[in-house]
């Protein structure tokens, strides 16, 4: 198919006019207009929802759009292991999950990226005892530059499997992915605002305490909303209560996204009301507690545009950074009007893991769309950096090979799989030539 149009990520830091598109719907298909592409001189990229910061999916060859490749391939209810297409939202595989009795085992905040999106850039929900999204992997079939279909896990080519896992497409379009599932299981959720300094002084106890912890801190405010939320276990304990539709939406739709979008769009036109409205926000956060199952409490709408950039930190470095950063940001020219998430992951072995062989905690900064950010984002990245921060793949950050060779103990092993199985860049484009070298 060879129709084009502009291309444009989720918080607008990206466009692309692809030369080619591209709406396959099988393998056999992929790997047709991988060949076609090749053919034609072009680079290729997969698209998937467009939710990375970063230009990652940009191309000026060939976009292969996977929103018609979608679906569960097999499922195995006794191991938990589920093939699902390449193209598969998490918002449709959480359902089709659901309805088999199983789900993942943790989740980021949002639902609307695509399962092979997600992975390929590392995203990441929060437990101190459990990794990101790629650590439930448990194979992959990728389609070479040759048009080959290449499988891979822990068992079948080990190396490719250790790289693919998180690879920004780098070594070919994946087609299918095999998750390992656990049990469907709810979540007892809590959240609700405690003083800024508590939450610092208890930092450790409140991760390794719960089964899910962050904590949303707005720079001019004395609050953090804490969110803990915990399996529930079938031993009697008391859980809550579901919340009513009605409170959902009040909750979720209405304040975090009508009120805080209206507070925001005040703020960018008045800047100097920022600082006052931020405190706002911060002092108006309110307790709740409900029950539901897991997905429907890792995720949340996100209506409100922002850009954002985030750092991995070794897990015992993160109060160091959050204090450097607070100190940093009072003396910024241009206030910040979002809030700071702060997780936490457990370390793992993918090569391009922001958790690779490290126990972590992400801070992630925010900015409403159209608002300066740049001077936000400089600082916040020297602070990162600083203390061994690793970006997240998918947010803006501005690290070349250099430094990331340092940051990651197979970054060397990565190249050399990549030089294997994509010798003459069939899959490079300016993003990855920045992040892995020419
Ligand atoms: C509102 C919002 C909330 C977010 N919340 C979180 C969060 O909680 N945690 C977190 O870690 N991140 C989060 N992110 C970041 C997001 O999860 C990642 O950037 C993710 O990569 C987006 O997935 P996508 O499907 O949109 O992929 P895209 O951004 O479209 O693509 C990402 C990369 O994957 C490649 N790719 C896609 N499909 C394939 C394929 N089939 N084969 C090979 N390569 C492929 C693309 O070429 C590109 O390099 C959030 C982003 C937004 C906008």
């Amino acid at each position: 198919m060879n129709t084009t149009m502009t291309w444009q990520n989720w918080a607008g830091t990206a466009t692309a006019d692809p030369a080619r598109r591209y709406w396959p719907r099988s393998t056999e298909e992929i790997a047709e207009a991988v060949l076609a592409a090749a053919g034609a001189g072009l680079t290729v990229r997969a698209l998937g929802s467009g939710h990375s910061f970063t230009p990652a999916a940009v191309t000026s060859g060939a976009a292969l759009d996977l929103s018609g490749w979608t679906g569960i391939v097999a499922a195995d209810l006794e191991s938990g292991l589920v093939t699902v297409r390449s193209g598969t939202t998490i918002r449709e595989l959480n359902g089709a999950l659901s309805t088999l009795g199983l789900a993942m085992p943790n989740l980021g905040d949002i639902d609307a990226q695509t399962i092979s999106g997600a992975i390929s850039t590392g995203t990441h929900g929060t437990g101190a005892r459990l990794g990101g999204i790629a650590t439930a992997v448990a194979g992959l079939d990728l389609v070479l530059a040759d048009g080959s279909v290449i499988s891979c896990s822990a068992d079948k080519n080990p190396d490719l499997f250790a790289a693919a896992v998180i690879s920004l497409g780098a070594l070919g379009i994946i087609s299918t992915v095999t998750l390992a599932c656990v049990p469907a299981f709810n979540l007892a959720a809590d959240e609700r605002p405690m003083r800024l300094e508590e939450v610092l002084a208890r930092f450790g106890e409140l991760a390794a305490g719960n089964d899910h912890f962050e904590f949303y801190w707005f720079p001019y405010g004395k609050n953090a909303l804490v969110k803990r939320n915990n399996r529930i276990l079938n031993s009697g304990t008391r859980a809550p209560r579901a919340m009513p539709a009605w409170r959902r939406f009040i909750e979720y739709q209405v304040m975090e996204n009508v009120a805080f979008g209206a507070l925001c769009r005040i703020g960018r036109g008045a800047p100097k009301l920022i600082k006052p409205l931020n405190r706002l926000a911060a002092a108006t956060l309110s307790k709740r507690s409900y029950a539901a199952p897991s997905h429907e409490v890792f995720v949340t709408p996100r209506r409100v545009r922002f850009v954002e950039s985030e750092y991995a930190v070794p897990v015992e470095s993160v109060l160091d950074v959050l204090a450097e950063l607070r100190a940093g940001v009072a003396r910024l020219a241009d206030p910040v009007m979002f809030p700071v998430e702060v997780r936490v992951a457990a370390a793992d072995d993918v090569w391009l893991s922001t958790g690779y062989g490290r126990d972590n905690a992400y801070v992630a900064i925010h900015q409403y769309v159209g608002l300066p950010y740049q001077g936000y984002f400089r600082l916040f990245e020297s602070i990162a950096t600083a203390a061994g921060g690793r970006p997240h793949w998918g947010k803006m950050h501005t690290r070349d090979a250099g430094y990331l060779g340092r940051a990651y103990p197979r970054f060397a092993d990565f190249l050399r799989v990549r030089d294997e199985m994509d010798p003459a860049r069939r899959f490079a484009n300016p993003y990855l030539e920045q992040v892995f070298g020419a």
